[in-house]
């Protein structure tokens, strides 16, 4: 037998789920499919367990994407502040937790039921677990739509969603669906690499600082090419969040968002003591204390921070008075502008994102229609990556809402 829909959505995710309502709730017959049992799970482990469902602050401003304006006509149209809205319709109590921040009060649960009711009154068919075999196009198949072979049988159906998300997180169920389908359709990628993930370093080199494990603390952080020109690494994206240092290497904010931004080989830039003025105030007390010099850092930076530069350097492990000024301005330098480079991040199976993805050159902005006709990609598997803090389920939901009100023009 064969299943006839107007639209088939592969992946019941984020957007999948979401764009599947919308259309739903236009008229449109929608048969919604996953490999996975379980609905949803990266929105049920998002945030903690309660989900930072969008950012209130969202601009295109806060994506990566190899054409940065892509995202900007799906973004306009569904806002952070119609997500918002909806979640107050069904009377989900959310709150701010830090930069535009918006989280679920009781649990990510809360947000999945959502979706689910949404689609519910779109009379969406959810199929799950059901694995997709193979798809064939409209060039393959002589008709004027696709066919789908699945472990439930043949669909059939004019238009194909693609919501399959990124690599990240395996064990979850991520896998290269999306940009397989995307190559055999001739569409191009731009190259999958994890993103907002820990970054690592090489044993010995991070010997010295593999005891700070479990330390936060605020800093500024940045990454460019080594060989990038002061007008280029002026424009390099600096963020103003907490690091915390880690057995392997650093994570935290502040190392996830840079992280995104980090191509192999290149080196971050840390300012362990952002908004003060180091070497002015170890010099200033040079001349007034008999501290040693990592008592007098410790009232500046967090104690074992201290203690782990200062017993580094032979020089510094005296009283601060007897110090030369060119050890103290090289202690002071070497915090505000600490260089180094990973040898690699924690990969996929810690990523919260992918960047790169389906290549936006071969979608429309406006529909997330690719070149092949009646077929859509959505979601995390587009080259389109937001910061942390809410930016990737807001393009979801944006992408989603943008591509079913498509669906329902055609
Ligand atoms: P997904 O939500 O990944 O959904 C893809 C779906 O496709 C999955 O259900 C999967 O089972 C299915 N699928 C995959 N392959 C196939 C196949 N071959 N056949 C059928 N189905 C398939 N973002 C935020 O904005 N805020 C947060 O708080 C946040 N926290 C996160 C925490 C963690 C630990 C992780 C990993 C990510 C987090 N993210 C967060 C990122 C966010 O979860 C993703 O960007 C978002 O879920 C992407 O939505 P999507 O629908 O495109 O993909």
């Amino acid at each position: 037998m064969t299943h006839k829909f107007d639209v088939v959505v592969i992946g019941a995710g984020a957007a999948g789920l979401f764009c599947a309502g919308v259309a739903g709730q236009q008229g449109l017959k929608v048969l919604l499919v996953d490999h996975s049992e379980k609905v949803a799970e990266k929105i049920r482990i998002s945030g903690g367990g309660r989900c930072n469902f969008t950012n209130r602050d969202a601009t295109p401003a806060q994506f990566l994407s190899e054409n940065p304006h892509f995202c900007r006509s799906a973004l306009s149209r569904y806002t952070p502040q119609d997500f918002i809205e909806l979640l107050q319709r069904y009377g989900i109590p959310f709150h701010e937790k830090h930069k535009g921040q918006l989280f679920c009060d009781r649990s990510a649960e809360d947000v999945i039921n959502l979706l689910l009711a949404e689609c519910a009154a779109g009379q969406v068919t959810r199929w799950q677990p059901c694995s997709i075999k193979s798809i064939a196009g409209p060039e393959q198949t002589g008709t004027s739509g696709y066919q789908i072979e699945s472990d439930r049988g043949l669909i059939e159906a004019p238009q194909v969603v693609i919501a399959t998300g990124g690599l990240s997180i395996p064990k979850i169920g991520a896998t290269d669906f999306g940009y397989r389908l995307a190559r055999q359709f001739g569409l191009r990628l731009v190259e999958p690499r994890p993103a907002l993930v820990p970054l690592t370093f090489d044993g010995d080199n991070w010997a010295p600082y593999a005891q700070l494990a479990g330390l936060a603390l605020p800093v500024l952080i940045e990454t460019s090419a080594p060989d990038a020109s002061p007008k280029q690494r002026k424009k390099a994206t600096v963020f103003s969040e907490d690091l915390l240092f880690t057995h392997r290497g650093l994570s935290g904010p502040a190392v996830l968002q840079t992280s995104s931004f980090w191509r192999e080989d290149q080196p971050i830039r840390v300012n362990l003591a952002p908004g003060l003025d180091l070497a002015a105030t170890l010099l200033r007390a040079k001349a007034s204390s008999k501290k040693l010099i990592a008592n007098e850092l410790a009232s500046l930076v967090p104690s074992r921070l201290a203690d782990a530069w200062v017993s580094q350097d032979p020089a510094l492990q005296r009283p601060i008075c007897d110090a030369t000024d060119k050890a103290l301005l090289a202690l002071a330098q070497r915090l505000a502008d600490w260089q180094l480079t990973p040898n690699g991040s924690e990969g996929y199976r810690k990523a919260e994102v992918t960047v790169g993805g389906v290549d936006t050159r071969d979608l429309s902005s406006q529909t997330m229609e690719s070149k092949q006709p009646g077929l859509y990609f959505i979601g995390e598997v587009v080259d389109v990556t937001g910061w942390l803090g809410g930016y990737n389920f807001q393009w979801a939901w944006a992408s989603g809402f943008a591509c079913a009100h498509a669906l329902a023009a055609r």
